[in-house]
Formats: C-alpha cells, sequence, structure tokens
C-alpha cells in the first residue's frame, strides 16, 4: 500500500477502490488553467457544472439573470474561483459585455458552456400562443448564438482552441416530449451546432451539446408544479435506463469531458445522456417481458 488512495495490486498501483472520493490533492485536474463561461449558472445543470469545473481548476465566469441566486452559487464554491456576472443572453450587447468582462478578469477565453435555457408554457399546437413561441426561442436559440459568437470571436482573437458546449435536450432528437417551442427551439440549437463547428473548426475551436433527459432543477419542478423526489420519479417510471436517477451532476460530467482535453478530437457531437430513452422503442421488448 503506498497511499490511501490508492493500492497495489499484482504490482501495479490502482486506485483504492474503498474510498468513493479522490482526495481533492491527487485528483486530475481536468481543466488546470482554463478559464469558462457558463450561462444559466445560477440554478441546476448550470450551478453543477460551475462547481465541478471548479473543482477541476477552472476559472469560471458564471453568467445568468438570476443575481442573488447567482452570488450565492460562486460564493458557495469560492470566490477566487468563481464570479457571478449579470447577463441576460437575450440581449446581444449583455453577451458582448460578459465576454469582455472575462477577457479584462483573466486574459482568455477557453470554454463556453451555452446552458442558459427556459421551457416556455406548456399548452397544445391549437392553443399555441406565438409571443411564448418566440420568448422561448429568443432565449434558447438566439441567445446561445450570441454566446457562440462573441466567445468564439475572443477564441478566434487570442488563437485559442477553445471548446464551446450547449444544452440541447432528448426533445431534439424527438417530438413529445416537451412544448412545441421548446421543441422547436432545442432541435435547431443541434443545428447551430453543426454550423459554427463547420466554421470554427478552421481555429481548433470544438463545437458541441448535450442533451439532457429530464432532470429534477428548478425548471422542471416549476413547470410540473412539483417537488424534486416526485419530478424523479416521473423520469425513473418512463427512462429506459432502471436504476439510476439522473442527476445534473451527471450532465455536469459529460460536460466536463466535452469541456477538457479528453474530448480533443471531438466536435460536432451531441451527447445524448438519456440512458438510451430516445433509441428505443419498446413494443418488441414488451413481448419477451415474462407477466
Ligand atoms: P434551471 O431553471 O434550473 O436553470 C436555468 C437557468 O437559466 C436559470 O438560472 C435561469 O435564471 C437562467 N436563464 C433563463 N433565461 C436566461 C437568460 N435570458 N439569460 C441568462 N440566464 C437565463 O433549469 P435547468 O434544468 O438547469 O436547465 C438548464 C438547461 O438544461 C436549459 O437549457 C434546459 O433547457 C436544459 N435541459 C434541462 C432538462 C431538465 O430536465 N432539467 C432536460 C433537458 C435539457
Amino acid at each position: 500500500r503506498i497511499s490511501s488512495a490508492t493500492v497495489h495490486v499484482l504490482g501495479r498501483t490502482q486506485p483504492n477502490k474503498e474510498l468513493t472520493h479522490w482526495p481533492q490533492a491527487m485528483m486530475k485536474q481536468r481543466l488546470e488553467g482554463k478559464v469558462a463561461i457558463v450561462t444559466g449558472a445560477a440554478s441546476g445543470i448550470g450551478a453543477e457544472t460551475v462547481r465541478l469545473f471548479a473543482e477541476h481548476g477552472a476559472l469560471i465566469i458564471a453568467a445568468d439573470v438570476q443575481d442573488e441566486q447567482g452570488q450565492e452559487v460562486a460564493a458557495s464554491i469560492g470566490l477566487e474561483k468563481v464570479t457571478y456576472h449579470h447577463c441576460d443572453v437575450r440581449d446581444e450587447k449583455q453577451v458582448e459585455e460578459t465576454v469582455n468582462f472575462t477577457l479584462e478578469k483573466h486574459g482568455r477565453l477557453d470554454i463556453l458552456f451555452s446552458n442558459a435555457g427556459i421551457l416556455g408554457s406548456i399548452s397544445g399546437i391549437l392553443e399555441l400562443d406565438l409571443n411564448d413561441f418566440d420568448k422561448t426561442m429568443a432565449t434558447n436559440v438566439r441567445g446561445v448564438a450570441a454566446t457562440i459568437k462573441h466567445s468564439a470571436r475572443a477564441m478566434v482573437d487570442k488563437n485559442i482552441r477553445g471548446s464551446i458546449i450547449c444544452t440541447t435536450s432528448v426533445a431534439a432528437m424527438i417530438g413529445g416530449t416537451g412544448p412545441h417551442g421548446y421543441t422547436t427551439s432545442k432541435h435547431a440549437l443541434v443545428g447551430l451546432v453543426k454550423t459554427a463547428c463547420s466554421e470554427l473548426g478552421a481555429y481548433g475551436i470544438r463545437v458541441n451539446s448535450v442533451s439532457p433527459f429530464g432532470v429534477a432543477t428548478p425548471l422542471t419542478c416549476r413547470a410540473f408544479n412539483a417537488e424534486p423526489h416526485q419530478v424523479e420519479a416521473t423520469s425513473c417510471s418512463y427512462a429506459n435506463l432502471k436504476d439510476v436517477v439522473l442527476k445534473a451532476r451527471h450532465i455536469a460530467e459529460a460536460v466536463l469531458f466535452l469541456a477538457s482535453d479528453d474530448a480533443i478530437y471531438v466536435s460536432g457531437h451531441n451527447l445524448v445522456i438519456d440512458g438510451g430513452f430516445t433509441v428505443v422503442n419498446h413494443s418488441y421488448s414488451t413481448l419477451l417481458t415474462p407477466d
């Protein structure tokens, strides 16, 4: 035995599986020296990703419109690692100013996690409120386009081989899992990721997305007027992969992979985190399931 975090097995040093967490000092810092902007950072998936990025050595500008909550997230992680900055992604000037603020504070930008998004109101297509539809598109598509534009400019100007990750959804893959405006916006986002990838590859910048299945966050709890455990129970009842409850942390882990050099040749990819939900249809397997 050479330390509490490693064990000697058959002459090889391996992680000690009895330990559930590596001590911070021994953990591989996958974002050491990197500077990241995370939008929608005050809550849910964004806040969890800020936390994980910080654990991996990144300096983060946490951007959101919920100022008090965003400040709390930053303070709970450490103000030497995370700075909260107000940014409404629907306003291009605020997006540009947030990128400039990042460059002034840290001198570079390596990672954009463009995650801010809204669900919009839940209604049928026959009653579709087109103002609500426009609002969803303004945040989920136009807002993300603005963040890609200004972050990529900063990366190109400084010759940084950056990584851009956007949050889409299982609603980007199939219909019937979310409101019409939301589903349309997330499908569009997959197209935006592909077209940005096609241009930014020339500068060594990677552009990818993550598509989560249902996670209990303020977004889903509000939409279904339910407690987190109730949202999780509903998600689990529809899930293909059983015995795992999807958490914001699982999405953050996938974003970390795409942000880090572990994914150095991955670009234009939509990493679906749904336990197989969008690629299965159970009409055959139900025939095989015993009563
Ligand atoms: P959340 O509501 O907890 O977090 C979203 C954050 O985005 C909030 O802090 C909100 O203030 C911020 N935001 C909203 N509009 C903004 C704007 N105009 N400018 C800046 N910030 C803004 O929700 P979440 O579930 O963590 O959602 C994060 C992303 O994940 C969204 O894009 C959402 O569509 C996507 N997503 C969520 C789920 C899920 O089940 N929770 C599933 C698939 C995809």
